[in-house]
């Protein structure tokens, strides 16, 4: 028997219907089984994917609901679902974007569902019960979804932090196998640079470099000192080999992680930068098909060099990312600086781009 608040019977949602257009849409709320639950949304987080999407630079399956980083509360739940999540009716959760049948190998493995693969926000609403994305009031979780709880004194606005510290435990702590006292450079300032910079000083790192343009990132980087960074490097202004170089006795670094997106130099710049028998994590997206022209082939083997590639959030990292807010929601509620009502997603979408916003992380609201 599956317990279920009456939620009024229909929610309003955001839905792209094609590049650039977004329009209101109200669908039924749908009642669930043993195995599913319903949030009421309370705060989206935007990034980089949701600008790309917007925008068809990265396509989608028109009609579909947006929002792949979702806070809310639940409303309703199966009996199974509570059991095997261990949630209840009005706990506070985030969700882990990429949701999968829970069983096959993909999925055991850790890695993405190799028999009903998905992702919040990316599939259409053609598909029942079409809640499946977070610029809704209400979002359907299916059997496939990993909810998180996360305690209430996290204000749902900060909590929607958690995807974006999520990565930067994927990809600074996780994939590299980080250690306490390693040394760590970041590249980049975006919100995954930001992350990596908190995840790893949460981790242990001794010593924590950033990079960042400073005509358009001059916010980023200062929040990045404020974060823990020890050294800030405008990549304008200065060699970023050279300042990393002459803060560890011409060593380089333990890890490295470049969350760069398009540029290519900066994968030079990180084989530079990892000591010898160092980590360097690729995270940022560079184009699909697109090489790194001059890559030292030679100078990885002879230096022992291990790349690591990552793309998703595993479950310990989002599990760490909510821990983390839990403890420290204040220090890290500096992150976000806008919100927005469901009616001004578009222009969410379009201040997370524009230089001269200084907006770093951005909520869409469906309650304001
Ligand atoms: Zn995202
Ligand atoms: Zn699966």
């Amino acid at each position: 028997m599956a317990r279920e608040h009456v939620l009024g019977g229909t929610a309003e949602a955001v839905v792209q219907t094609g590049p650039g257009v977004f329009t209101r849409m109200v669908f039924d709320v749908p009642h669930i089984g043993d195995d599913e639950a319903l949030v009421a949304v309370e705060a989206c987080g935007i990034c980089g994917t949701d600008a790309e999407t917007f925008t068809g630079g990265i396509p989608l399956q028109y009609p579909v609901i947006p929002g792949h980083e979702p806070v809310g509360r639940i409303t309703a739940i199966g009996d199974r679902a509570a059991a095997r999540w261990r949630v209840q009716v009005g706990d506070r959760v985030v969700l882990q974007s990429d949701i999968g049948c829970g069983r096959c190998v993909g999925c055991l493995r850790g890695d993405l569902c190799v028999v009903d693969p998905g992702t919040l926000g990316f599939i259409p609403t053609t598909r029942a019960p079409s809640l499946w994305g977070g610029y809704s009031e209400v979002l359907y979780l299916p059997p496939g979804a990993m909810p998180h709880r996360i305690a209430d004194h996290v204000p749902a606005r900060t909590a929607a932090l958690y995807n974006a510290l999520g990565a930067g435990f994927a990809w600074a702590v996780e994939a590299p196998g980080l250690r306490y006292g390693d040394s760590v450079a970041v590249l980049g300032s975006g919100q995954r640079g930001l992350a990596s910079v908190v995840a790893a000083r949460a981790a242990g790192a001794s010593f924590i470099a950033v990079t960042g343009l400073g005509s358009r990132d001059a916010h980023k980087l200062a929040l990045a000192a404020d974060l823990g960074a020890d050294l800030v490097i405008d990549v304008e202004q200065d060699d970023v080999v050279e300042r990393v170089r002459g803060a560890t006795d011409g060593e380089g670094v333990d890890v490295v992680v470049d969350t760069t997106p398009h540029a290519t130099t900066p994968v030079l710049d990180a084989l530079r930068l990892a000591r010898q028998g160092g980590t360097v994590v690729l995270g940022g997206l560079k184009g699909r098909g697109n090489g790194v022209p001059g890559f030292p082939v030679d100078d990885v083997a002879m230096r022992r060099l291990r790349i690591v590639g990552v793309r998703a959030v595993d479950y310990r990292s989002f599990r760490n990312a909510v821990r983390l807010l839990e403890r420290a929601p204040t220090f890290l509620e500096r992150m976000h600086t806008h919100h927005f009502s469901l009616d001004a997603a578009a222009e969410a979408v379009r201040t997370l781009t524009d230089p001269s916003a200084g907006a770093i992380a951005i909520t869409i609201e469906p309650g304001n």
